[in-house]
């Protein structure tokens, strides 16, 4: 990353000053230490960003899909040579561990444009529909592009591809806790030579540049990532100006555990799985729902290997987790912890404070629950910090009750060796996806949430398509 970028954002294809300074230091989560300083902007930023995407869109959105195709491919080569780069960024900003960064964080963005490329093929943007009438697809205009910092290169590419992809322009805010991967990525799509205008970068913080965004008249669509809370304000926003919305947001996923799965693995996948990203993943198994009869082995296993897990600094090599992304973050999972514990829910591995040996960063005990009540605000809200919540239950039907039984439906997880009991429970689950035995839905597949986990899917066609508008055209 050019370090001169920092303090700017990208405008027109332009690196610009903020249009009134404002500092705000970016935090290395491990060191508590700054590593960068980059600027916060204002509604003006905005304002500046959105006019160059509503100028560029005029001759972006005639551009051909072939045209859009080969952008996307170099996009893709430039960002493979400078993935190394990503991954360090990532790890830096956000404490995720090198090895976990270089696997899976910036892994994300050459699985989702893969994931795009190949679904852009399949769209059809225009059709002849049975009553005779011709249906066209086009680009649904300048997008306001709002992400979070947890995975912040898979959110930033589920989004950003899909409008550069069918024509849209857009204006990317992401979380100013990681900016520096959204800086880099703006230094990737320049050089990969997406035109001036059609791609913005403007830093800044949600209820200040994130709401200008959502209110400005000249943006037809938001795009949103984070929680249900901040969801819910953009959608606010965007309603004066009858904005399309969609919402990519928080989750409290079940993970079923049958007495006939294979329950070494299943546990230790479910309790890895939480702990992955030190707990900070929307679609994490957070609620272990266990079959009594397997209820007491389960326990054994979950305090095994929640004991084994490691934790490291992000800057070493391991299968280590790192701290948590900052200290508010860090009190809210504390509080969190100790409402458990108020709640009458008991500590099976960690519980509240720091892991002995990390005074410095915002490291939490990696911490399982068990005897939790499906009412406890543990198995309620998200935790977004390295903590399960292990629930017993009687029989198939409760344990599809319980699953449900949440405001959230992005993600669900079973564990059965019974195929049909599989396909039963999975058609009965309230949520967007759903994992079989340790499966993971592929990149191109659609992700999204049910109930307040939010509106539309992204990825793959689904994804492309909600970037679209459908008009109908009828003739003589
Ligand atoms: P937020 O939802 O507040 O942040 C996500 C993004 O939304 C950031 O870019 C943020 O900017 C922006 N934002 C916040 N408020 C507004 C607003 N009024 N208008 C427009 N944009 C806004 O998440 P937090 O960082 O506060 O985390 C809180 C909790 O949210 C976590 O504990 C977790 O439970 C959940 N979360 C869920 C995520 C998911 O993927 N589902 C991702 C991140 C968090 P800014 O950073 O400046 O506030």
């Amino acid at each position: 990353m050019n370090m001169s970028n920092q303090r700017r954002f990208y405008i027109d294809g332009e690196w610009v000053d903020p249009v009134e300074p404002g500092d705000l230091e970016v935090i290395n989560p491990a060191t508590e230490k700054p590593v960068a300083t980059i600027s916060l902007g204002s509604a003006a930023d905005i304002n500046l960003a959105v006019d160059a995407a509503r100028r560029a869109f005029e001759s972006y959105a005639t551009t051909t899909p072939a045209d859009r195709l080969d952008l996307l491919q170099n996009i893709l080569t430039i960002y493979k040579r400078r993935y190394d780069e990503m991954a360090e960024l990532i790890s830096l900003e956000l404490g995720a561990p090198i090895s976990m960064s270089q696997r899976s964080q910036a892994a994300c963005g050459t699985g989702h444009l893969e994931g795009f490329l190949a679904a852009f093929e399949k769209l059809e943007l225009r059709q002849q529909l049975e009553n005779g009438d011709t249906l066209i697809r086009e680009p649904v205009g300048v997008c306001g592009l709002i992400t979070p910092w947890n995975w912040p290169v898979n959110q930033i590419a589920l989004k950003v591809l899909p409008a550069l992809a069918v024509g849209c322009t857009s204006v990317l805010k992401p979380s100013e806790l990681t900016p520096l991967s959204a800086i880099l990525y703006a230094e990737i799509l320049h050089e990969a030579g997406v035109p001036q205008g059609v791609f913005n970068l403007v830093n800044g913080e949600g209820p200040i540049a994130g709401a200008a965004l959502s209110r400005h008249p000249d943006v037809n669509m938001m795009s949103f990532t984070g929680s249900t809370r901040a969801g819910v304000a953009v959608t606010r926003d965007a309603a004066e100006t009858v904005k399309k919305v969609t919402l990519e947001l928080g989750g409290k996923s079940p993970n079923i555990l049958f007495a006939d799965a294979d329950v070494e693995k299943a546990v230790k996948r479910g309790v890895f799985g939480v702990f992955y990203n030190s707990g900070q993943s929307c679609n994490a198994p957070t609620r272990m729902l266990v079959e009594r009869s397997i209820y007491q082995n389960v326990l054994q296993i979950a305090k095994k290997t929640g004991e084994s897990q490691q934790i490291g600094d992000p800057a070493e090599p391991g299968r280590h987790i790192g701290p948590v992304v900052s200290e508010l973050q860090f009190d809210r999972i504390q509080s969190l912890i100790n409402a458990g514990v108020d709640e009458g829910a008991t500590v099976l591995v960690g519980g509240p404070g720091k892991p002995n040996g990390f005074d410095t960063g915002y490291y939490v005990r990696p911490t399982i629950f068990y005897d939790v009540n499906n009412d406890m605000r543990i198995a309620r809200e998200e935790i977004f910090g390295p903590v399960l919540s292990i629930i017993p239950f009687e029989n198939e039907d409760e344990a599809i009750s319980i699953a449900n039984d949440t405001p959230y439906g992005l993600a669900a997880y079973l564990e059965t060796g019974d195929d049909e009991k599989a396909e039963r429970v999975a058609g009965k689950l309230r949520a967007g996806q759903v994992y079989i035995n340790g499966t993971e839905c592929a990149y191109g597949s659609p992700f999204g949430g049910y109930k307040t986990s939010g509106l539309g899917r992204e990825g793959g066609l689904f994804g492309l398509e909600d970037f679209l508008e459908i008009k109908a055209v009828s003739r003589p």
